[in-house]
């Protein structure tokens, strides 16, 4: 492992555990990107309509897989497949899930919560029970969006909100099931992961290490600094900085990449999101190496997700190099475009 300085630096191949692909004409268009950084990645149930039954998953995996072929050169790419949690998903539903050896876990939207979340549960505790109690009984992770959706909860403390009101409650109900806490934005998530009893862990996005909430305001509103949960403040970004180069297994790599067009985040009620897929190892590179931690990346990227997952680690690498790069203005999207985060910007890293 190469070290702060260093021109080059080779890692095991990183995966992705927290993804959107979309489908159509969107996933063709960014599929490619991940699979050129990334050997796996945990893909996002939030389709219209969501992704809730075995069969539908197995089909959107299905989609992945050919539109990698359409991309013409072999790519080694595995598409690890969610279920969306409903108010309704049975018990059964998950056991089929597991036993189809490609359901990796089962993610949790309150409902309102985020981009098509209006399926999402009303009511964990009180309504999926059976669900919760057959993930904790074949080991499947639930993956949470962790943030509180009612009105009167400030936008910026609904995580915290959420600690108190949902995990800590469903985490004493159910102490035996995995949690992977989704893109945690504030000190309280990375505190709370941090020193939680049980199995759990939290991913981190490349925007919350590198961002606080003032890029969405610099100059006038910056809509491509729009995602949710938000940005937030500085205290924050540094709490998450710390967590994900502390070395603990508990944090690992998750960008949630969320393609919109350009147009539905240039718009009077833009689409949350950051687009991160085209890169994404050069953004994390960076904030590692801001933070004096490049020694640490590997573990974040390519370790502590597999881990927790209870999978093997990779076998290839990925080699990042120094030099400039400039991050495009955009990129096509299907028929439109797609505006990368940071835009225009330059990084020192570039994946080789
Ligand atoms: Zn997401």
């Amino acid at each position: 492992m190469s070290s702060q300085n260093a021109t080059q630096l080779t890692i095991t191949r990183p995966d992705d555990w927290h993804l959107h692909l979309r489908d159509g004409a969107a996933l063709q268009a960014v599929v490619g990107d991940t699979a050129r950084q990334f050997a796996r990645a945990i893909i996002m149930p939030n389709l219209r309509p969501p992704v809730t039954t075995t069969e539908q998953a197995l089909a959107y995996r299905q989609r992945i897989d050919d539109a990698l072929r359409r991309q013409g050169d072999a790519v080694d790419f595995t598409p690890l497949m969610t279920l969306y949690l409903t108010d309704n998903t049975p018990a059964e539903e998950i056991v089929r899930a597991h036993a189809s050896g490609q359901v990796y876990a089962v993610k949790l939207y309150p409902a309102g919560a985020t981009t098509n979340s209006d399926a999402g549960v009303t009511d964990l505790l009180g309504k999926c029970g059976k669900a919760l109690q057959a993930l904790e009984r074949c080991g499947m992770p639930l993956l949470v969006h962790g943030e509180v959706t009612d009105p009167d909860v400030d936008v910026f403390d609904r995580e915290a909100v959420f600690i108190e009101r949902v995990m800590q409650p469903l985490r004493r109900a159910y102490p035996g099931l995995k949690v992977v806490f989704e893109h945690i934005t504030t000190k309280d998530g990375a505190e709370y992961v941090r020193d939680a009893e049980g199995p759990i862990g939290a991913t981190i996005t490349p925007q919350h290490l590198l961002y606080n909430r003032n890029a969405i305001f610099t100059g006038g509103v910056r809509p491509h600094w729009y995602c949710l949960p938000i940005l937030k403040r500085e205290v924050h970004r540094q709490a998450l900085v710390e967590a994900a180069t502390s070395g603990s297994p508990r944090f690992f790599l998750g960008t949630d990449s969320a393609p919109h067009a350009r147009g539905l985040k240039e718009h009077a009620c833009g689409c949350a999101g950051c687009y991160t897929a085209l890169h994404a190892m050069e953004l994390y590179a960076t904030a590692f190496e801001r933070a004096g931690r490049l020694d640490r990346l590997e573990g974040f990227a390519s370790f502590h997700g597999p881990d927790f997952y209870g999978l093997p680690r990779n076998a290839g690498t990925l080699t990042l190099r120094r030099e400039d790069y400039v991050i495009p203005d955009e990129v096509p999207f299907g028929e439109t475009s797609l505006v990368p985060l940071a835009a225009g910007e330059s990084l020192e890293w570039r994946v080789a």
